[in-house]
């Protein structure tokens, strides 16, 4: 029996209640990706130690990085040892590619909001998946399925 190649997937496109109002996202059909690929739930804001449901997040500044909830709580270092640990993961299992939820501030890839908690989106990347192409990694989200 071949061995599959590992996805990372962000937890809430499998169903896992990881989103910061306690829902998910879950895709329909993944029956397709699960069978060429292990996949691997991953949920940086929760593996960043912060809890669900959660206030929403948004990215205010890139240099320096800092992210704030909607009452202007600092999360930026959980936000960090997510991605973090996401990376450490990937590198542990050998992961290539990862399957990001887009428009969020740690998985979104092509769109996040702007920081102005007014959903309004701009063309930028959250930080998981940021750190993840930065080191190679392949990033795809649920546009591309
Ligand atoms: S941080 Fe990523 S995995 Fe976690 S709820 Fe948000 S989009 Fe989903």
């Amino acid at each position: 029996m071949s061995v599959k190649e590992k996805l990372l997937v962000s937890a809430c496109l499998l169903g896992v209640n990881v989103k910061y109002n306690g829902g998910n996202n879950k895709l329909e059909n993944l029956s397709k990706l699960s069978k060429k690929y292990e996949l691997i739930p991953f949920c940086p804001e929760v593996e960043g130690g912060l809890p669900t449901p959660r206030l929403p997040s948004e990215i205010v500044s890139f240099k320096p990085m800092k992210i704030v909830n909607n009452k202007n709580q600092n999360v930026t270092n959980e936000f960090l040892k997510g991605a973090s640990k996401a990376l450490s993961l990937c590198r542990k299992l050998n992961i290539k590619k990862a399957l990001l939820k887009e428009n969020s501030p740690s998985c979104g890839s092509n769109y996040i909001y702007d920081g102005s908690f007014s959903r309004v989106l701009k063309k930028a990347q959250g930080v998981t998946s940021s750190l993840l192409s930065q080191n190679g990694i392949k990033i795809f989200n649920e546009n591309n399925l």
